[in-house]
C-alpha cells in the first residue's frame, strides 16, 4: 500500500513564535492521527524550534529547499547534512515558484534530487504545467518532459523513495484548483509513465500528491480520485483547522 501524506508547505510565512504557535495547535488536533503521514515545511530559520514540538508526535519534518551541494561557499544556502541533523525527513524540490524565481532549472533540480536521496531525505518533486500549456492543450507533455529532466537515470531504488507532487501552477495560491476529474487525469498520466519506465509494481508503490488552492472544501472529492495519494497544500496549511480538516480526507 502506498503511503498517504498530507504536506503543509508554509512557504516564507511564519515568525518563530508563529510557527511554535502553528505546530503545537496542529499536534494537538491531530494527536495519534494515522490515516495519513502528516508533514509540515516551515522556513528554514523555523525548522529547529518547530520539529523540537513534533518530535515525539505523529507529525513529520520537511524543508522547503536544500543546496545539491555538500558544504562550502554557498552564502545562505542549507545543506543536506544541516536538514539532517535537525531531523528533518522530507525536503519538497522543484516548486514552481522556485523554478520561476529562483533558478531552479531542469538540472538544478536533478541535481538536488539526487543530493537529497544520498542525505537519506524524502524528496517531494512539484512538477506542473502552466496555464498556457494547459490550454494548448500540452499538459502531458510538459508533465512528460519534466520528468524525464527530473528522473534522468534515476535508478529504481531511488524511485522508490521519490514522493512526486503535480501543481498546476495556474493552481498555486490563485485559488483555482483543478477539478478532480482534471487532476486524477494527471496522476493516472504519471503513474502509467513511471510503470513503463520503471515497473507496474513500482508505479502502484508510488505516492503522488496533488497541490493547487487545496481547501477544506475541495479536499474530499480530489481524495475519492484513485491516483491521489494526499496533498501539498500551501495557503490552507497555515490554519490550523484548515490543515485539519484537510487532513481528515484521508480517513474517509
Ligand atoms: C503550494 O505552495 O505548493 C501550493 C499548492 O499552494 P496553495 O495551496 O496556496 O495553492
Amino acid at each position: 500500500m502506498r503511503d498517504k501524506i498530507i504536506a503543509g508547505n508554509w512557504k516564507m510565512n511564519t515568525t518563530v513564535d508563529d510557527a511554535v504557535k502553528l505546530a503545537t495547535e496542529i499536534k494537538a488536533r491531530l494527536t495519534g492521527f494515522k490515516d495519513a503521514i502528516l508533514l509540515i515545511c516551515p522556513p528554514d530559520v523555523n525548522l529547529y524550534p518547530v520539529q523540537k514540538i513534533i518530535e515525539k508526535s505523529v507529525i513529520k519534518l520537511g524543508a522547503q529547499n536544500m543546496h545539491y551541494e555538500k558544504s562550502g561557499a554557498y552564502t545562505g544556502e542549507t545543506s543536506g547534512e544541516m536538514l539532517k541533523s535537525i531531523g528533518c525527513d522530507y525536503v519538497i524540490v522543484g516548486h514552481s515558484e522556485r523554478r520561476a524565481m529562483f533558478g531552479d532549472t531542469d538540472v538544478v533540480v536533478r541535481k538536488k534530487l539526487q543530493a537529497i536521496i544520498e542525505h537519506d531525505l524524502i524528496p517531494i518533486l512539484c512538477i506542473g504545467e502552466q496555464l498556457e500549456d494547459r490550454e494548448a492543450g500540452k499538459t502531458e507533455k510538459v508533465i512528460d518532459s519534466q520528468l524525464n529532466a527530473a528522473l534522468k537515470d534515476v535508478p529504481t531504488d531511488w524511485m522508490e523513495k521519490i514522493v512526486i507532487a503535480y501543481e498546476p501552477v495556474w493552481a498555486i495560491g490563485t485559488g483555482k484548483t483543478a477539478s478532480p476529474g482534471q487532476a486524477q487525469e494527471v496522476h493516472k498520466f504519471i503513474r502509467e509513465k513511471i510503470g513503463r519506465e520503471y515497473n507496474p509494481n513500482l508505479a502502484e508503490e508510488t505516492t503522488i500528491l496533488y497541490g493547487g488552492s487545496v481547501k477544506p472544501d475541495n479536499s474530499d472529492a480530489l481524495f475519492a480520485e484513485k491516483d491521489i495519494d494526499g496533498f501539498l497544500i500551501g495557503g490552507a496549511s497555515l490554519k490550523a483547522d484548515s490543515f485539519e480538516q484537510i487532513a481528515r480526507s484521508a480517513s474517509s
